[in-house]
This record gives C-alpha cells, structure tokens and sequence, in this order.
C-alpha cells in the first residue's frame, strides 16, 4: 500500500499525517517541538510508522517553520500553501482560513479553485497567538482547556489594553489587586486576543465561509469571540491542528 507522509514542524508543536493512496488518514502523531532539533522529525516519523511493520511512505512533503529540520523530506512547502490544500480538503466550501498557532497567527483567501489568494500573518508579536495564552495560563496556574472554558455571561468584560504579553500579565495582576473577579479579567484576554486576530482577517479582506484551524481552534472562548466580532459562524476545520501537515501528506501524494 502506498503511504505519504505530510510533517509540519511548527514553533510549539510538531505534526505528522499519515495517507494512503485512497487518500484517507491512516495514523496522526503530534509531539511538542521543543528547541527544534532533528531529533522532533526522526521521533515523529518513527511513531506514525510504528504499526506499518518496516513500510517506508513513498513521499514526503515537510512544512512549518522548522520544515528544515526534516531531513527525509522529498521536498519543502510552506505552511500557507499546506494549510490551503488541507482545509480546501477538508471543507470543500472554505474561502478563508484563520490559523491560530503557538507563535503566530494567519490569515489566508482562498479563489474558487482552492488556490491562495491573498494571506497575511503576525508573527512578531505574542498578542493574537497561543503564547499569549500560554504565558496567562502559566501565570494562574490553569491548564489551557480550564483557560478556555472560563467565560463571562458580562457582555462588556475587562478590556486588556496591552497588546505586549508581558505589560498584560502586569495589567492583569494589577486588575486582580484591585479586587476584580479573575474569571472576568482572564475573559477580557480572551476577547483581546479575539480582537487582535479579528483586525488582521479584516485587514485580508474577510470572505466567507471561514474555518479555524491551528492549537487555539481548541479554544471554544476564543472561537466564539471571533464569531461575535465578525457576525459569522465559524466551524473549527476537522483535524483543526493537523491541517498543514494534512495539505502536506495530500501534495507528497499529488
Ligand atoms: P504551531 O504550529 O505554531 O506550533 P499549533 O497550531 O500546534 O502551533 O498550536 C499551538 C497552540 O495551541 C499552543 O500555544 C496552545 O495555546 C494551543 N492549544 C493547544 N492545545 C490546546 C487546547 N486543548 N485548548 C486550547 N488551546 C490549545
């Protein structure tokens, strides 16, 4: 059976989809990328195909920012091409896709071939990405999915006005010392975070229908947040963390 193998080596975490010919996924894999070695791309592939007894896949597309990393690669794609081919593929509607990752986020127009139109992306700066959240979560000790799941039924929770993550962590605690209520200032980090990546999709030019794709799609506040400020539903893509290394595995096949 012929097998390809899509790796998006992200700033945060690193993915692996494994296809067959037929095109269905056969096996996921996601480990954290640490300080981006080779080793990431040698473990990955050596757990998505531990169960394929010696079968090597025919070819391999890596992508992400460390796709440099993977060595076995046929070839290199970036990850705004990547994420196009693997939503498109997922959501044959899709016009725009919002990826939100660890350390950056993206905004990419999709034409009615499937093919990128226009993108932009912030990745200079944490606000608007998951290590914003990340570094709040920290900070109160939550996981990410209990950060997540704390919303407020207030309609006008705390503005955080820092954009930079460090000033917000102070304005936060500064917030707290002035007796609010956690659960509200942490839901106005949420919609400021919403509100950062709301100005970049309008910036693109904002289409729909729109998927959220990338770690933060996970974040049912954040998505919600984003819905309200754009007056469209948005559907988390399927396989929304996976989709780079989807439309990675589906070009290693094409
Ligand atoms: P990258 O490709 O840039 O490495 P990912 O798309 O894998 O990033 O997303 C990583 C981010 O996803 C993390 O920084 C984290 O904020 C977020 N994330 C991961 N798991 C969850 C979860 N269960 N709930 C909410 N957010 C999550």
């Amino acid at each position: 059976m012929a097998l390809y193998l899509g790796i998006d080596i992200g700033s945060t975490t690193s993915k692996a989809v494994l296809l067959d010919q037929e095109k269905r996924i056969v096996r996921t894999a996601i480990r954290p990328t640490g300080v981006g070695s080779r080793s990431v791309a040698q473990d990955l592939k050596a757990e998505i195909l531990r169960e394929e007894a010696g079968a090597e896949p025919v070819r391999v597309v890596a992508t992400g920012y460390g796709r440099a990393l993977v060595d076995y690669a046929d070839r290199t794609i970036t990850e705004i091409t990547c994420h196009g081919r693997g939503v498109r593929f997922l959501h044959p509607d899709a016009a725009m896709i919002l990826d939100i990752g660890g350390q950056d986020s993206k905004v990419i127009r999709l034409d009615e071939a499937g093919r990128v139109e226009d993108f932009g992306m912030n990745d200079r700066c944490a606000a608007g990405t998951g290590s914003f959240l990340d570094v709040i979560a920290r900070r109160f000790d939550l996981d990410l999915k209990t950060l997540a799941d704390i919303h407020t039924l207030d309609p006008t929770p705390f503005e955080i006005s820092s954009t930079c993550v460090v000033f917000a962590e102070t304005e936060v605690v500064s917030l707290l010392s002035q007796g609010h209520d956690l659960n509200d200032i942490l839901a106005g980090v949420q919609r400021a975070v919403a509100r950062r990546v709301v100005t970049l999709v309008r910036h693109v030019g904002f289409t729909h229908p729109i998927y959220f794709s990338g770690g933060v799609a996970q974040n049912e506040t954040i998505r919600r947040e984003i819905q309200t400020a754009l007056g469209v539903s948005m559907p988390r893509a399927r396989y929304a963390q996976y989709t780079a290394a989807l439309g990675a595995a589906l070009l290693a096949g094409e």
